[in-house]
């Protein structure tokens, strides 16, 4: 049998690399006069894990010569005190875009806070405007995650017209919108897809007939090499922090592939971490950098 040789999808690498394209196009426009783009985040609780992903989303806006700024509100905030932040945001001619960074404490419902927000500020893709823009094929703001994964497979060049490509996992953020960006009719889409969740019956049967196969469930090394079809490209969203005493942090990172026996099995392979995650936060730049160019034509054509 032939060896497939397995090549990484190097998310990590990729990143940097549109983080300059952005960065540049910043100086253009700052020189121009303009002012850089601003991107805001708000920040409800002291939960850690959403702590890291907001400074990580404040150090890439810097890195590309964005401005930022974030809205840090105690744990027992009201939804009303909440909103009343978001309606700030969406009146601010200073800010293009922001996030709410989920999940929110118990007594705030989600969808309220998502609905409130001005869809043309909405650069996580998140409000029911955007999805609905999204679905009919409209100019939107995709969702982060799923843009990174189309723009990942995009930029490496993987042919995805008439693959079969099977999701498995179905969030509002992962699962269900890269199902849909996978089958429209457009640059580096086209495939016929399978959108899997935990009701799925014979999964591995489907997992096997994919040639890109993305898993998004959030079980560590759930995908093993039985459930793969050789020469398939592997994307794995999955992100899981598992204790590792040989590590100076104490721990490392897993997805929800198991890559010790599933890469050498693969065309094509995202790692983790360095695989689909430097992708989401690069796509909430690009968002970013979207919204503002609307906003300054807007302003120029006014
Ligand atoms: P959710 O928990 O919201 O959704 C998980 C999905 O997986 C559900 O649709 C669920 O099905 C399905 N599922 C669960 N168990 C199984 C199973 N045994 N077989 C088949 N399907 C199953 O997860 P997210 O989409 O938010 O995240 C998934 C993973 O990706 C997590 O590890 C998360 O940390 C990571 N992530 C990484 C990001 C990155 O930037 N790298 C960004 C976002 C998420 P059902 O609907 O039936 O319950």
């Amino acid at each position: 049998m032939e060896e497939t040789k397995t090549q990484i999808l190097d998310g990590k690498e990729l990143s940097i690399r549109i983080k300059e394209e952005i960065a540049n196009e910043v100086r253009q426009l700052t020189q121009r006069g303009l002012r850089p783009p601003h991107l805001a985040a708000i920040l409800v609780g002291d939960d850690g894990a959403s702590q890291t992903y907001v400074a990580s989303k404040e150090k890439s806006s810097h890195e590309v010569g964005f401005t930022s700024s974030v809205y840090r509100l105690p744990a027992n905030t009201s939804e009303a005190d909440l909103l009343e932040v978001v309606n700030f945001l969406n009146a601010d001619d200073e800010t293009d875009g922001y996030i709410v960074q989920l999940p929110l404490p118990k007594q705030i419902d989600e969808s309220h806070i998502i609905d409130a927000i001005h869809p043309d500020k909405d650069v996580d893709g998140f409000t029911a405007v955007n999805v609905g823009r999204m679905v009919t094929g409209q100019e939107s703001f995709l969702p982060a995650t799923p843009k990174g994964i189309v723009t990942l497979l995009q930029r490496y060049g993987i042919d995805t017209v008439g693959q079969h490509c099977v999701v498995v996992g179905r969030s509002n953020i992962v699962g269900t919108p890269l199902a849909n960006l996978m089958s429209r009719n457009a640059a580096g889409a086209n495939c016929t897809v399978t959108l899997c969740h935990s009701k799925t019956r014979s999964l591995a049967e489907l997992t096997r007939q994919a040639d890109i196969l993305v898993v998004a469930i959030g079980k560590p090394e759930f995908v093993t090499a039985d459930m793969v079809k050789p020469g398939a490209v592997v994307v794995d969203v999955g992100i899981h922090r598992v204790p590792d005493s040989s590590k100076k942090s104490g721990y490392r990172l897993i997805g929800d592939v198991k890559h010790s026996e599933v890469d050498p099995l693969c065309s094509w392979v995202t790692p983790v971490p360095g695989g689909v995650g430097p992708l989401t936060i690069v796509s909430l730049l690009q968002n970013t950098m979207q919204a503002y160019r609307k906003r300054i034509e807007a302003m120029s054509t006014n």
